[in-house]
């Protein structure tokens, strides 16, 4: 999968790889860190992980998509 790759390089490559998929911006209030959740294969929720501790997070993907582009986790 494709997973873990994704969330260890925040470079660019991972960017162009993911280019359609929509993303959203978390603030891992576990580490502190700044990182980017993506669209799972479903499009229903966002998946991603810590990238310092690796937890792993899932946000659902409601009827009407999610509102906010950003949020913290804790
Ligand atoms: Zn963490």
């Amino acid at each position: 999968m494709l997973e873990r790759n994704d969330l260890d390089k925040t470079s660019d490559n991972s960017l162009k790889k993911l280019k359609k998929r929509k993303f959203l911006g978390i603030f891992f209030a576990c580490c502190s860190v700044y990182a980017r959740i993506y669209t799972n294969d479903s499009g229903k929720f966002y998946e991603g992980r810590c990238p310092t501790c690796l937890r792993s997070l899932s946000i659902r993907i409601g009827r009407n998509g999610v509102k906010d582009r950003f949020f913290v986790s804790y």
